[in-house]
């Protein structure tokens, strides 16, 4: 289906192509070409991280990490029942338990109240997500994860764009990953990206993504590898997207401002709430909304040619990790049930924003009556 407002789109300009058509000028398409670095090193200096390793993807980003963190078989790790997929399935495929807790129902992250409670001498690491661009509450759980010797693995992958003070969401506790995914804030296609200011987890990432080959002796293995690099044209897209970054991100204030205008006193209505101290992306916009079926509005919004989405169904509700021990206070289920992120990317027009408001107004409206 043709939508005629997509609930995303890539922004791309002609330095894209340019760079593109050097890479396939200069033969250079692999990972080895020359905009790979300084991809990794804009990056690192954007989000202000001593390090940036580039990788095939937000996910490969995430199991990159719980394997240069150490984490193996029998460790416990820590994540929201609220987020996607990718956030969980690569503790799993090493070998960790994961550990579901429950997501506060206004700011829709991780319950840091029961986080704590379902620490115990297992628990080896946290995986907070930064939910559709909305900060975790990291200076609290920094302090949880001091007192109990634990590693943060940030979820990024929705929040280039977001700080906690004034630093850069990915570079608040050990080691963040990031996607660059062709919905995210700024895209590869395909991509990821790892920060971390550790300069020995760096050096580990970069041998594990490289099949474990030592940087020294080539064909010399140290350890059990795998190869997750990002391409020269994927880096070239990259390099041409980041200074697009004070642009994305002025406009996402933009979309948000003026959806929380059309929307905000609606009473059946309501926006993520953010934590003290943090400045939020508004990667995507989301409400939940109450006394109407989530999939009814979708599907109304659908027949005017808007698309939208549902919020992720909870982990804990889906086959492969309903046996994983949970925390629950019912807030995802109620959340998950509820939301609906709608159309925001670069250069949305204030009139279609108007207009998709409008047409949830007049749903709820006609809902009312019925
Ligand atoms: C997009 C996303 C990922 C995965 O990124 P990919 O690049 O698609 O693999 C991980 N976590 C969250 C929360 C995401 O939104």
């Amino acid at each position: 289906m043709n939508y005629k407002i997509p609930i995303s789109k890539p922004y791309l300009t002609s330095n894209a192509k340019d760079n593109l058509i050097a890479c396939i000028d200069e033969n250079w398409i692999s990972s080895k070409g020359r905009f790979v670095e300084q991809f990794e090193n804009d990056f690192a200096k954007l989000v202000g991280a001593k390090f940036a390793i580039s990788v095939s993807n937000g996910t490969a980003a995430l199991h990159l990490a719980l394997l240069a963190c150490g984490i193996n078989p029998g460790d416990e790790v820590i994540v929201p029942d609220l987020t996607f997929a990718a956030t969980i399935n690569p503790i799993i495929l090493v070998g960790a338990i994961p550990v579901l807790v429950d997501i506060d129902a206004e700011t829709w992250n991780i319950d840091l109240d029961l986080l704590e409670k379902s620490i115990n001498k297992n628990t080896k690491a946290i995986i907070p997500v930064h939910l559709y661009g909305n900060p975790a509450e990291m200076q609290r759980l920094k302090c949880i994860a001091d007192k109990y010797n634990l590693i943060i693995i940030e979820d990024c992958a929705e929040s280039l764009g977001a700080y906690v003070n004034s630093l850069h969401t990915g570079t608040i506790a050990e080691v963040g990953c990031f996607s660059f995914f062709a919905n995210k804030l700024l895209t590869t296609g395909e991509g990821g990206m790892i920060t971390t200011n550790d300069s020995l987890l760096a050096k580990k990432l970069k041998v594990i993504r490289d099949h474990g080959m030592s940087e020294q002796r080539k064909y010399w293995h140290e350890v059990v590898g795998l190869n997750y690099r990002l391409t020269n044209l994927q880096a070239a897209i990259g390099v041409s997207q980041l200074p697009l970054y004070d642009e994305c991100v002025s406009d996402r204030s933009r979309i948000i401002a003026r959806y929380k205008d059309n929307l905000s006193e609606n009473g059946r209505i309501k926006f993520q709430k953010q934590y003290s101290n943090s400045t939020a992306i508004n990667w995507l916009t989301s409400i939940i909304v109450n006394d109407i079926s989530r999939d009814i509005l979708i599907n109304k919004l659908m027949a005017k040619g808007i698309e939208s989405r549902p919020f992720f169904y909870p982990l804990h509700s889906m086959p492969p990790y309903e046996n994983y021990s949970f925390i629950s206070t019912g807030a995802s289920i109620k959340i998950s049930a509820q939301g609906i992120s709608l159309p925001t990317y670069f250069g949305i027009s204030n009139t279609d924003v108007d207009y998709i408001s409008e047409c949830i107004l007049e749903i709820l409206r006609v809902d009312c009556d019925v």
